[in-house]
């Protein structure tokens, strides 16, 4: 089969490769753990699905503007003005069908052949494979103390006449670190002072726990005009448990957002439209599934860490948002791909190699599925490799024996 360059040097989506084996698993019946998701197992908001369902009871399901049904955009338009403080026009919102469209239609907008565009580590594991998708080529900003804290210096240290945009996630996946606002003003300015464009990846923006509140990049912000280079990603997706809805949105310049709706219009002709009237009625409805979800999540990453903390040689950062926990299982086994493959086969644990994410030694064990299974998961965790623990485990009615150092 004759594939191009660029499809060649595109790996698969680790995680979505991930769901596959576990359903596999399933399928034949395997006790299979999930520690290894990117989704909360809340229900969709009921005023999504009626919102949702109205539109498709009226039986016109039709084209609509690329960019967006305006309704939608209006409920955005509300959402950055509530969370935000920030008053945009319909003009500087695009929706797409999902974050990721979002991002992906934005780097085709800025990138050229060669340009550079910087992330700190650990990243998102779509981040590198989008940049080269677009013709960029990925740069990833090492933090110099190892933790999951980038500071100014590390992006500053890859900074060169290349690069054309940085992206941050913050609250982090992988590390469920919420970098702090120091630094995040510290971007802000530097991209400002650089004239390089700044994508703010916010769609774990209100998962944050211990009383924090959400940052707002725009507080930084000195040039708050059209000319502003900063990018804004949102989504549905996580917030309001909605991942197969597939809407996110970009904030932006309206210069910029007519370039990305271009780019769109050609790809996709816009997002489906009963999916966008979802998003309508999550944004506009009745918002307490987003405490529920946050306080939730929050029982489970104190759960989850606790058990993680009490496994020797393990190091655990404790993440401040999202639904990720990253940690440091070096002691254990450097290799993580090996670490996860052995978890899997052994265990029957899903996780996923911290490697994936520009980080080795390191797994990322998601505690956003039920919390039975999150204490079962890490118990099993421990088993299979603290050498101290007992000698046989039963697992979905089956005995395990440790027949491994
Ligand atoms: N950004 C980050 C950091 C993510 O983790 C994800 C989803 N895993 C996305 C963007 C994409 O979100 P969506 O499902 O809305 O495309």
């Amino acid at each position: 089969m004759s594939i191009s360059q660029l499809a060649r040097s595109i790996q698969e989506s680790p995680t979505l490769k991930l769901n596959e084996t576990a359903a596999l698993l399933r399928e034949k019946g395997e006790p299979v753990i999930h520690l290894g998701g990117g989704e909360p197992k809340s229900k969709t908001p009921m005023d999504a699905i009626l919102s949702c369902t109205a539109a498709l009871n009226s039986g016109e399901v039709r084209y609509a503007p690329a960019d967006g049904i305006p309704a939608l955009k209006k409920a955005v338009i509300r959402y950055t003005e509530e969370h935000y403080k920030r008053l945009v026009a319909p003009e500087n919102v695009i929706i797409s069908s999902g974050a990721k469209q979002s991002i992906m239609v934005l780097l085709h907008a800025i990138l050229d052949p060669k340009d550079e565009v910087v992330f700190p580590s650990p990243y998102w594991v779509s981040y590198p494979e989008m940049v080269k998708l677009a013709g960029g080529v990925p740069v990833v900003a090492h933090a110099q103390d190892g933790t999951f804290q980038p500071t100014i210096q590390d992006i500053e240290q890859v900074v060169g006449s290349y690069t054309k945009a940085i992206i941050i996630n913050s609250p982090n996946n992988p590390s469920g670190q919420v970098y702090s606002k120091q630094f995040i003003a510290e971007v802000v300015e530097f991209c400002e002072k650089k004239n390089l464009y700044l994508i703010m990846d916010d769609t774990y923006n209100r998962l944050i726990f211990d009383g924090q509140t959400p940052s707002n990049c725009y507080e930084y912000a000195k040039d708050l005009t059209e000319s502003s280079k900063l990018v804004l990603i949102n989504c549905v997706s996580k917030m309001f448990a909605m991942t197969g809805f597939r809407i996110g949105w970009a904030v932006a310049n309206k210069a910029l957002v007519r370039v990305m709706a271009n780019i769109q219009s050609q790809e996709t002709s816009g997002p489906a439209t009963p999916s966008q009237w979802a998003a309508v009625g999550a944004l506009n409805g009745i918002q307490s599934s987003i405490e529920t979800l946050r306080m939730t999540l929050e029982n489970n990453r104190n759960v989850l860490v606790s058990r993680l903390q009490a496994i020797p040689g393990v190091k655990v950062t404790k993440p401040g948002g999202t639904f990720y926990c990253f940690p440091d299982f070096s002691a254990y086994e450097k290799d993580s791909q090996k670490l996860a493959r052995f978890l899997l086969d052994r265990v029957r644990v899903v996780t996923v190699p911290g490697k994936e994410f520009g980080r080795e030694g390191h797994l990322r064990v998601s505690f956003c599925g039920a919390l039975g299974e999150i204490k079962q998961g890490v118990e099993r965790i421990q088993w299979a490799l603290d050498p101290n623990s007992p000698n046989e485990l039963y697992i979905g009615g089956r005995k395990l024996v440790r027949d491994w150092a």
